[in-house]
């Protein structure tokens, strides 16, 4: 039985996934990531290695209003990012609900982190 391991693209948690998981996940199914809530979605699963998944969004809850609303890459590219106490960067969005301006800050990830607020 070989596990495929599975990089969260958003914090770079690994996901294992068996074949046994994979024989039950069809394309267009969801996977959310155990540590960041990230959504993914099946967009392969032909056996084996093939296997692909595409970044949906991430699920947060606002602190605000308590409502979880999902952050999608489009909200994330057209958010304004500002500079945190400590350097890093944080990106706002806007809460659907209550329009509160909520600081979303990713943990280091890989390089390729589309994701990535560096
Ligand atoms: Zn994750
Ligand atoms: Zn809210």
């Amino acid at each position: 039985m070989a596990t495929l391991e599975i990089e969260c693209p958003v914090c770079g948690e690994v996901l294992e996934l068996s074949d046994q998981d994979r024989a039950e996940l069809q394309p267009g199914d969801v996977i959310v990531c155990d540590s960041c809530n990230a959504e993914m979605e099946v967009t392969r699963s032909g056996g084996g290695e093939d296997f692909e998944l595409e970044l949906l969004g991430i699920l947060t809850t606002c602190p605000n209003c308590g409502e979880e609303f999902e952050v999608t890459e489009d909200m994330l590219a057209t958010a304004p990012t500002v500079q945190a106490d400590d350097g890093s960067e944080v990106s706002i969005v806007s809460c659907p609900h209550c329009q509160a301006g909520i600081e979303l800050e990713f943990e280091d990830g890989p390089d390729t982190n589309p994701l990535s607020s560096q």
